[in-house]
């Protein structure tokens, strides 16, 4: 496979054909609470079981930024995985941290600042009440070798549309405050529902991160956009086979190179909707969430 610096990567030290799985958890536990929220709940034996399957079948588990470094060294370890968790849900210091732990793995956990030891407050009402990791947590995961990134401060619905002042301050609030607290550069950012854009990119860029997560449910490449970085998502519907299938490279399309028309088109509408007066934006959602009536005693024709 080519690299744009020069050089090329041995065909042997990626996955079947040269795909990088970075696969997307976020709660562990097996409370899945509203239905909005089951695909993001992964039972804790599921995920015990997943990374024993890593650990015995010769895969090597990298955080995100542990990733981009290597692409710069054109040394991607042979069967990489790359494990990252949304959100900072206290359970995965209860759930996921002491397997990680057992079978020696490390990963990449995203921190929504502004809900560091309290409840997932911005899924109210349905699922504002998932303990979050405490600052306390947090520490013992870093000094753990597990990578902490950020995930915003109060995990907006649209990143992406947010105007330019408001989305630089989620983005950098987040960063100094996972700072003060941890002693340490933090490098790698996720973003909320995966909503990303090349303007996103650049104040990454600009706030001195390395790196960033979309979604895009593909796999990555040695190529891929290091500030929309492509992951799949790992759901309680994830059995051993597809999980093995996944981290094998197969069964998942490969990061697009370029953003799609459609996804521009998209963000272009949000970005429209967001400007709307609040009465407008309120009473459009209040049209749409309002059950069809249906008369059954209309008069004959
Ligand atoms: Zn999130």
């Amino acid at each position: 496979m080519e690299n744009p610096q020069g050089g090329n990567y041995a065909k042997e030290s990626l996955n079947m054909d040269g795909v990088i799985p970075i696969l997307m958890y976020h709660s562990i536990s097996r409370q899945s609470g509203a239905a909005f929220f089951r695909p993001y709940a992964v039972p804790p034996e599921r995920f015990a079981e997943q990374m024993a399957y890593l650990y015995n079948n010769g895969y090597t588990t990298l955080g995100v930024t542990q990733l981009i470094e290597a692409r710069q060294k054109n040394h991607i370890p042979e069967r990489c995985v790359v494990i990252t968790f949304d959100d900072g849900f206290a359970d995965f210091y209860v759930d996921a941290l002491p397997v990680l732990k057992r079978y020696n793995q490390t990963a990449s956990v995203y921190i929504t600042t502004g809900y560091v030891g309290a409840t997932s407050l911005w899924m109210q009402p349905d699922e504002g009440n998932r303990p979050m990791l405490t600052w306390e947590q947090i520490k013992a995961i870093q000094e753990a070798g597990v990578e902490i990134g950020a995930h915003s401060h109060t995990h907006p619905q649209q990143l992406d549309v947010l105007p330019v002042n408001k989305a630089y301050s989620e983005i950098t609030r987040s960063k100094e405050l996972l700072e003060q607290q941890l002693d340490r550069p933090i490098l790698s950012f996720a973003y909320p529902h995966g909503c990303h854009s090349p303007r996103l990119c650049q104040m990454l860029k600009r706030a001195g991160y390395t790196s960033a997560c979309a979604v895009k449910y593909a796999f990555s490449t040695p190529t891929d956009n290091p500030f929309a970085l492509a992951r799949i998502i790992i759901t309680p519907d994830t059995d051993q086979q597809k999980f093995a299938a996944s981290v094998a490279g197969k069964g998942w399309p490969i990061s697009p190179v370029h953003e799609r028309i459609q996804t521009k088109g998209w963000r272009f509408v949000r970005w429209c909707a967001h400007r709307l007066p609040r009465t407008i934006r309120l009473r459009w959602r209040e049209l749409l969430s309002r059950p069809i009536q249906i008369n059954r005693n209309l008069p004959p024709q």
